[in-house]
Order: C-alpha cells, then sequence, then structure tokens
C-alpha cells in the first residue's frame, strides 16, 4: 500500500552483475553512471570480493584519473593500497573508509591486499557533485574504523559513516549530497526503523542473509531501490540480514558520464580529456 503511514515503497530490486573491471578485477555491479541519472545522487555501487576460486586471482586498479564525482571505499576484509596524484599513500584496512572527493582532478591507484582470512571484501560507492562543485578542489577524508560510530539498538548494530542516526552524526562531513552511509546488521527476529528525508535517494545493499524491506522479502545478494514516497524506511528480519543504507539528495542536474569522468556538458568531456592529453589535468 503506496505511502501507508509515511513508509517508503521498493520501486526497484537490482540482482548486481558480474563485470570485470581495472586489471582484470571482477565486481558485483549494481549501477554505473548512466545519463538517466535514475539514482541521483548515486552514481556507481560495486562490491569486490576476492574468496577463491569465484574470482580468480587479486587484480587492483592502476592508476587512473577522476573529475567530477567522489569515490567511498568501504573495507570490511581485506585492504586497499592506495596513492595519487596529490601525494597521499596509504592504506584502507578492515573498517576503514575512504572518501575521496575528486573535483577537477586526481590521478589515483587502488589495489586490494588480501588480510588475515585471505579473503577481500570491500564496497565503492560513487557520488556525484553539483555542477558548482565539479571543478574544485580535490579532498580526501580518510576515516578510521575506530572513527566510526558503532551503535547497538535493538538487535541492530550499526557503523554509522555519514549522516545522523539518533543525533549521532558519522564522521564523514562536508559533502554535497547530505548523504546517509551506514552498515546495518540485524540479529535475528528484529526491526529496524529510519527516517529518511522525503524526496532523497535511498538504497539497501542486502549482502548478507535476508529480511523485509518495507513488507517486501528481499534475499542477498541485492540492491533494492526505494521510491521517495515516505519519509521513513523499516526493515525486518526473522533469521538476520547485513546491508549497506544509502541515501542522499539529488541534484537534479543532467549528467554525461565517460568512464571514470561524470560531468554535465559533453564540452566539459572533451575538456577533461584534453587536459589528461596536454597534462594539466592535476594541478
Ligand atoms: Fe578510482
Amino acid at each position: 500500500m503506496k505511502g501507508m503511514n509515511n513508509f517508503r515503497t521498493i520501486s526497484q530490486i537490482i540482482t548486481p552483475q558480474l563485470v570485470i573491471e581495472g586489471a582484470g578485477v571482477l565486481l558485483r555491479r549494481s549501477f554505473a553512471p548512466h545519463p538517466s541519472n535514475k539514482y541521483d545522487p548515486f552514481l556507481l555501487f560495486d562490491h569486490f570480493a576476492f574468496n577463491n576460486p569465484l574470482e580468480g586471482p587479486v587484480r587492483g586498479f592502476p592508476m587512473h584519473p577522476h573529475r567530477g564525482i567522489e569515490t567511498v571505499t568501504y573495507m570490511l576484509d581485506g585492504s586497499v593500497n592506495h596513492r595519487d596524484s596529490l601525494g597521499n599513500a596509504g592504506l584502507i584496512g578492515p573498517g576503514d573508509v575512504q572518501w575521496m572527493t575528486s573535483g577537477r582532478g586526481i590521478l589515483h591507484e587502488e589495489m586490494p591486499r588480501r588480510g588475515e582470512s585471505g579473503n577481500i571484501l570491500g564496497f565503492q560507492l560513487w557520488v556525484n557533485l553539483p555542477a558548482a562543485k565539479k571543478m574544485g578542489q580535490p579532498r580526501y577524508q580518510e576515516i578510521k574504523s575506530s572513527a566510526i560510530p558503532l551503535i547497538e539498538k535493538n538487535g541492530a548494530t550499526i557503523r554509522l559513516v555519514a549522516g545522523n542516526f539518533d543525533g549521532i552524526y558519522g564522521p564523514a562531513t562536508e559533502i554535497s549530497a547530505s548523504p546517509l552511509y551506514m552498515d546495518v546488521e540485524l540479529a535475528p527476529a528484529s526491526k529496524f526503523v529510519h527516517p529518511i528525508p522525503k524526496g532523497h535517494a535511498a538504497l539497501a545493499y542486502i549482502f548478507e542473509g535476508m529480511g523485509e524491506f518495507c513488507g517486501e522479502a528481499i534475499q542477498s545478494v541485492s540492491m533494492a531501490v526505494f521510491n521517495d514516497d515516505g519519509e521513513k524506511v523499516e526493515i525486518n528480519s526473522e533469521t538476520g540480514v547485513r546491508f549497506m543504507l544509502i541515501a542522499g539528495a539529488p541534484f537534479k542536474e543532467p549528467i554525461v558520464p565517460y568512464g571514470p569522468f561524470v560531468m554535465n556538458t559533453q564540452e566539459e568531456i572533451r575538456q577533461a580529456l584534453a587536459d589528461l592529453r596536454n597534462g594539466s589535468f592535476v594541478q
């Protein structure tokens, strides 16, 4: 029943597709940048897991550019070794988040490494930037696991990366899309309700177990897309479930994606390619 009790309804359930990116990295991709901008302000969601034999050998993402977007890397197991054109270098370890705002341009390398378990499990979300900030200064927020609030409430264990939960704020701040990004684990026979502003895009990436998302039974691994019709989401689980809850304010601007660039016009894409060729991409 649409909009009943201000609860949102589900508009789409996406089964992630296996795709190959970078130097042969096999990913589960829910969606990628597209001119339809259906998940505005979100552009892409990838889930990478290396647990032989399915994904094969660990490969990575050698030096590549980005312009006009933010990339959010969240690791649960293993790590990603990264370095970039600004001189940053480091390891994104288990539980850590890297929130990278490319602005006008960065070049970076992202190389996954196995952890003690021998596995790699992580996620990358791309968030759009508004036209006015696409050519801004690049910025990195390196968020260590210990800086992410861990909240326990009524059978829910929440790691809050960005946004507000019961007056607690996640450490990723000053993001144009006003995002909510949290990792939620529900114990068996528990229920979770969270407000999401009307009009904001909302997604749940279900990667373990199963639950009822606003009345629809959804099993891992799936991306659930909520309609923007209500002001809260409700998730119930009999057997336990773990998901990422992601929400943000849409920019409602046209987008022109081209590989690692997402701009607003074709001319801006031509400019990005010209800047790369003539060496002025990174300043
Ligand atoms: Fe990248």
